[in-house]
């Protein structure tokens, strides 16, 4: 069963943000600093707030939204701890959505990749037998697999083998 639990990070989350959505989260940044603001899309949007900030936090469980106090920095803990928390399903590369806008990430087609006047040459020769090209449906933006593949699936390798910190004395 897919995910349905959608988020809505605090300014100060950015990093975290884009790591969720790598990781086929459905996460949201705003657009305004206003905390105020950021708590009623929240609302609206009926996702759960992600933030740092206790006083932020207090204001959106006062009206009653869903809202998750953030500790520490480590992204690697708040990524984990958020897994856990809410139960959510890792799919990478899957489910991965824009780092850019939290869009939904289709395959080009071997023609599309073909015609594409923004994916250079030495990636579509690269690619395209592999259909690995993927685009934004929302920005358009270009994703394929490149040098910083192995890092991010390092690191969700790391996500998925917590025994240890977690049992860690
Ligand atoms: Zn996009």
């Amino acid at each position: 069963m897919p995910d349905t639990k959608k988020f809505l990070c605090d300014i100060m989350l950015y990093d975290i943000c884009r790591w969720l959505r790598i990781l086929g989260i459905d996460t949201e940044f705003p657009k305004t600093e206003e905390d105020d603001e950021i708590i009623t899309i929240a609302y609206k949007t009926n996702r759960i707030l992600l933030t740092k900030d206790k006083e932020m936090y207090e204001q959106a469980i006062a009206r009653d939204i869903k809202a998750y106090l953030i500790l520490g920095n480590d992204r690697t803990t708040i990524l984990r701890n958020l897994i856990k928390e809410f139960d959510l399903t890792i799919e990478f590369p899957n489910r991965t959505r824009c780092t850019v806008c939290n869009g939904i990430l289709r395959k080009m087609t071997t023609n599309e990749v073909q015609k594409d006047e923004i994916i250079p040459e030495y990636v579509k020769n690269h690619h395209i037998k592999n259909k690995e090209i993927f685009i934004c449906k929302s920005c358009s933006k270009r994703y394929w697999q490149g040098s910083h593949w192995k890092n991010i699936n390092n690191f969700i390798d790391k996500l998925s083998n917590d025994k240890v910190d977690y049992d860690g004395t």
